[in-house]
């Protein structure tokens, strides 16, 4: 039996509640990169970060996996890219000070 397997599936969904790569392709997602020294941005496609890391392997780990393709810096923040909420987070990103369109 595959008593072993299961517990040990149990402890990794325990450890990365964050979503895996293996949800992000369920829904045709890719992962968002940011870099945190130069504010590079990139997004990443899902299948060939799962023939590498597997399915079961945790969004928010791929950042210290990640290395700017800018400035070289490894320090990386990783989130799924989902379509809407990116929107969302751009809008308030570029969001300036008293231009108000006439
Ligand atoms: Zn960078």
């Amino acid at each position: 039996m595959s008593r072993l397997k299961e517990s040990n599936l149990k402890r990794q969904e325990r450890r990365s509640r964050a979503m895996a790569l293996g949800d992000l392709a369920r829904h045709g997602v890719g992962v968002f990169c940011w870099c945190n020294r130069c504010a590079h941005q990139a997004r990443v496609p899902i299948e060939p970060l799962i023939a590498e890391l597997g399915a079961g392997f945790a969004v928010p780990e791929l950042g210290a996996r990640m290395r700017c393709s800018g400035c070289g810096s490894k320090d990386v923040a990783t989130r799924p890219d989902w379509p809407s909420l990116g929107r969302v987070a751009r809008h308030g990103a570029e969001e300036e000070p008293g231009g108000a369109p006439a």
